[in-house]
């Protein structure tokens, strides 16, 4: 799929995930000329993730679902309490386990059929202000120098941020608001599992801050990992926690290759977009702080890019650009943004609540009709076991 690149457009995109494929695909179908550039082929295995979505979400955002991007469909979660207590909620159809690496190909083709150039395995090095426009600089087929002019350029290049870094009034690495998390997962053969529900698992021994993850991934197969909150790296090594659990749970499973990525939790005020340059998606911090979802998320994310992109460069004054720029953070806050905010305030007692908290709000759970379970009466009966939790998150009801 790869064309050869331009040496003009009118967007370069900067990352072919979730927000970059969304927001070249939308800014190509409004009629710009944008080229989107990766360093790898996006369906190169394993996509760094466990691949679960909201159903609803993802055909919002994303459109048509191809079957071919869906593994399975999930039907609830269990969750599982630091004694070992399994809460069974459920919820028919409300998730997909996706094929990612299927779903990157089907809207990269939607993309280039909408006109986007692609190049993937063009590795952007930097961006330079030169005048109204940017040089995109990097390097193609991991041996030629190659430079792009543009307009605008959005930066989807996925958790860190380094690419926008010295773009005044942008977030990046260096100076960012990032609460970047580690998290490690392997894939794990012939274990027993429920193939249409995901199971999430909480205590301070193996998954402190964070949480254990077995999603399905075939009927033979299974996602397997954690994630850690990041206050506790100092303490904790992901990848041994990780071989911890699993020689407990399920001590005969050959265990084959560990693999690692970032979770760019953490709404940052900062703005969205400065300069003609704009981000979306774990650049830009879109990840839910407590669930760790990011692909609907940065679906969300490259969609509003785009449309404020196809804006802004319609604006007449110097004027009119900047305060596109600095309505994209707000248009995030209305969609996504403000729930992140509250999230992330909540996020620290979340991270804290005692294990005999979870283990005795998991054994009244349990008296609870399996139909009568809703998300909330779990919710509150584990916070109801410690009132000062409560408290503490009460940023989560609007307080
Ligand atoms: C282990 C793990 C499990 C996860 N599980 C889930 C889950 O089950 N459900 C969920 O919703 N979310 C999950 N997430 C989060 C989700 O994967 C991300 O939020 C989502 O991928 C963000 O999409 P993105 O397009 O912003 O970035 P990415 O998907 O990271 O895409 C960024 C792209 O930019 C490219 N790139 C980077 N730098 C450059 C450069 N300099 N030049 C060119 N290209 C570049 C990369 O190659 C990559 O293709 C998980 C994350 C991890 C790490």
């Amino acid at each position: 799929m790869d064309f050869r690149l331009p040496q003009q457009a009118d967007v370069a995109v900067c990352g072919a995930g979730p927000a970059g494929l969304l927001a070249a695909w939308r800014l190509a179908q409004s009629g710009l000329s944008v080229a989107l550039l990766d360093r790898r082929d996006p369906w190169r295995e394993p996509v760094s993730c466990a691949e679960a979505v909201h159903a609803q979400g993802l055909l919002k955002w994303a459109g048509e679902i191809d079957p071919a991007w869906v593994r399975g469909t999930v039907n609830g979660v269990v969750f599982v309490s630091p004694n070992g207590t399994r809460v069974d909620y459920l919820q028919p159809n409300s998730g997909l386990i996706l094929d990612r690496a299927e779903m990157h190909r089907g809207l990269a083709e939607r993309a280039v059929a909408a006109g986007v150039q692609v190049h993937f395995r063009a590795n952007v090095q930097s961006l330079e202000s030169v005048g109204s426009s940017w040089v995109v600089r990097g390097l193609l087929d991991g041996v030629s120098d190659f430079s792009l002019t543009v307009r605008a350029v959005v930066d989807a290049s996925g958790p860190g941020g380094k690419l926008t870094k010295g773009i005044p009034g942008l977030e990046s690495l260096e100076n960012g608001s990032f609460d970047l998390e580690p998290a490690v997962f392997t894939i794990l053969e012939g274990i027993e599992f429920p193939g249409d529900m995901i199971e999430l698992d909480f205590g301070s021994r193996l998954f402190p801050g964070g949480y254990g993850w077995v999603f399905p991934r075939s009927d033979k197969s299974a996602n397997v990992g954690i994630v850690i909150g990041r206050d506790h790296l100092s303490k904790a090594s992901p990848r041994k926690l990780l071989q911890q659990w699993i020689s407990e749970r399920w001590p005969n499973v050959s265990v084959g290759a560990f693999y690692g990525g970032a979770i760019a939790c953490g709404q940052s005020p900062r703005a969205l977009a400065a300069k003609g340059v704009f981000k979306a998606g774990d650049s830009a911090s879109q990840v839910n702080p407590i669930s760790r979802s990011g692909i609907v998320e940065a679906m969300k994310g490259g969609t509003l890019v785009a449309k404020a992109i196809a804006e802004w460069l319609k604006a007449p004054t110097p004027e009119q650009r900047k305060a596109i720029e600095s309505n994209l953070l707000q248009d995030w806050n209305a969609v996504q943004g403000e729930v992140h905010d509250r999230l992330g305030r909540a996020k620290p007692a979340f991270g804290s609540i005692p294990d005999h908290v979870f283990d005795k709000a998991a054994r009244r759970i349990t008296n609870i009709p399996l139909v009568k379970r809703t998300l909330p009466r779990i919710f509150f009966t584990t916070l109801l076991g410690s009132p000062s939790l409560l408290w503490r998150m009460r940023s989560l009801m609007g307080f």
